[in-house]
């Protein structure tokens, strides 16, 4: 059964190249009707953070990518670690070094002197432990000096490292605290993972991680090492280019399921599907269309992926998601009637915005109050030949009957008497009922206002 895992550092916010990373491991582990485990790498407690995990735990909830089981937290396996390298020691494939730094110094310089690779030969490899002084000591991997090391990566191809490139990695340190690859190795040994999908910055790990596995005579997993993301410009991605927190995008309004159909695109395709629901993404997804170049970040297909799913959803998930939006922004939350209303003018909201912001921005003329001051474009309409030509349509609609379809005729009808075409006098009309030069038609913001308010709108700009 498959079991992937997402292994983050809890050293900073879960940042878009972290979050990539675990909707591959939870794509394909759903595809699979696998497990997806979540494992927190706080080992080096000097940078790692409660708050930091925090993040992680919340950029994942918000991205919907939930894990199987309670995270993991890997400094809690220390005794185990420590137990799998004093078990290596105790079967030959690792041992006890005793040099000391200034021992590993004066090795390394008589080997740059004399042209050797730096890579450092503890004497204590071959040594006889009956002679090992009372002094602290490392735990290193009796690494192969011969032959090959080749990870079959699902991704990657075959890629073959010579053994004689390998050093003997240091498995515990002298304080007897794990290493890196050592923990990570007995973890995902223990935890039962069968596919460790990860940035292509690890590949290199992965050779040095084969070795500890067949110290241990475990199997490995399979790997999948996924190209990193670049910016637009082919460099490699900074903040510049979007190297955000996941957090930065909600705060930008993008729903969930937008970034995570985005994040999808990122290195993973499927044919010519750019815009697809997350189900799909669920029932497409292989290591086989991953491909090997870097992916390039770019906004502009984000916002527009944005706009597709805030089109393609339900209205009242979409007012679900926009209240969440609301609060995630400490704003009040909506009211029943403004709810009411949101429902009511949703298509026409939706057909306008690619973020929540937008949104929120296009529903300003029954979210907001009178007076509606308009904003310098709208102002710019509302000159003294067009108030005065408001006035006399405001006549008009006084008791006209009242639905948008009524309304429009009526004002083309009026338009039409003044040797106007309808959009002069709708651009106007749009400007003292919204303060705005967008909106939904402005014949269904009268409707959804209604009357009395739309009179009193177009009084308050009549002065
Ligand atoms: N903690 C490692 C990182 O954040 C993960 C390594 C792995 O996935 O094996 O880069």
């Amino acid at each position: 059964d498959t079991v992937t895992r997402f292994a983050p550092s809890p050293t900073g916010f879960l940042h878009i190249g972290g979050a990539r990373t675990a909707l591959f491991n939870w794509l394909y582990a759903r595809h699979n009707g696998g497990k997806f485990l979540l494992r927190i790498e706080d080992t080096d407690r000097a940078r790692s953070t409660p708050e930091a995990t925090e993040a992680i735990l919340d950029g994942m909830r918000w991205l919907g990518l939930d894990w199987d089981g309670d995270a993991i937290s890997q400094f809690g396996n220390r005794d185990r670690h420590q137990a799998v390298a004093e078990d290596m020691v105790a079967r030959g494939t690792a041992y006890r070094c005793y040099a000391t730094k200034e021992e590993i110094d004066a090795f390394r310089e008589a080997a740059k002197a004399e042209g050797r690779p730096p890579l450092f030969r503890s004497p204590w490899r071959d040594a006889d432990p009956a002679t090992a002084p009372d002094a602290p000591y490392v735990v290193r991997l009796k690494a192969p000096r011969d032959g090959e090391t080749v990870i079959r990566d699902r991704v990657q191809g075959d890629v073959t490292f010579r053994n004689e490139t390998l050093d003997d990695l240091i498995l515990l340190r002298s304080d007897g605290t794990p290493t890196y690859l050592l923990a990570v190795v007995v973890d995902d040994h223990d935890m039962g993972v069968t596919h460790v999908i990860r940035g292509d910055d690890h590949l290199t790990n992965a050779a040095r991680q084969a070795l500890i596995y067949a110290g241990n005579g475990w199997d490995v997993p399979e790997f999948a090492h996924i190209p990193l993301i670049h910016g637009p410009d082919g460099a490699k991605l900074s903040k510049r280019h979007g190297a955000l927190g996941v957090d930065a995008y909600r705060d930008m309004g993008y729903p969930a399921e937008a970034m995570r159909n985005y994040l999808a695109r990122l290195g993973w395709s499927h044919g010519d599907d750019e815009f697809f629901t997350t189900e799909q993404a669920i029932g497409w997804f292989d290591l086989a269309q991953v491909g090997k170049s870097p992916a390039r970040f770019d906004f502009k297909k984000l916002e527009n992926l944005s706009g597709q799913h805030i089109r393609a959803m339900a209205n009242d998930r979409l007012l679900a998601e926009v209240e969440d939006f609301i609060a995630v922004q400490n704003n009040p939350p909506l009211t029943d009637t403004q709810r009411a209303l949101f429902l009511s003018a949703m298509d026409g909201l939706k057909e306008r915005s690619k973020t929540f912001p937008e949104l929120l921005e296009m529903a300003h003329f029954f979210l907001g109050e009178r007076p509606f001051v308009p904003d310098a474009k709208a102002a710019a309409i509302l000159d003294p030949v067009s108030r005065g030509m408001l006035n006399r349509l405001t006549s008009r609609l006084r008791d006209a009957s009242w639905s948008a379809e009524n309304l429009q005729a009526v004002t083309r009808d009026f338009a039409e008497g003044e040797n106007l075409k309808l959009g002069k006098v709708a651009q106007p009309l749009r400007a003292a009922l919204t303060g705005r030069t967008v909106s939904p038609s402005v014949f269904e913001v009268m409707e959804l206002i209604g009357r009395d308010e739309t009179l009193a709108r177009l009084e308050d700009s009549a002065v």
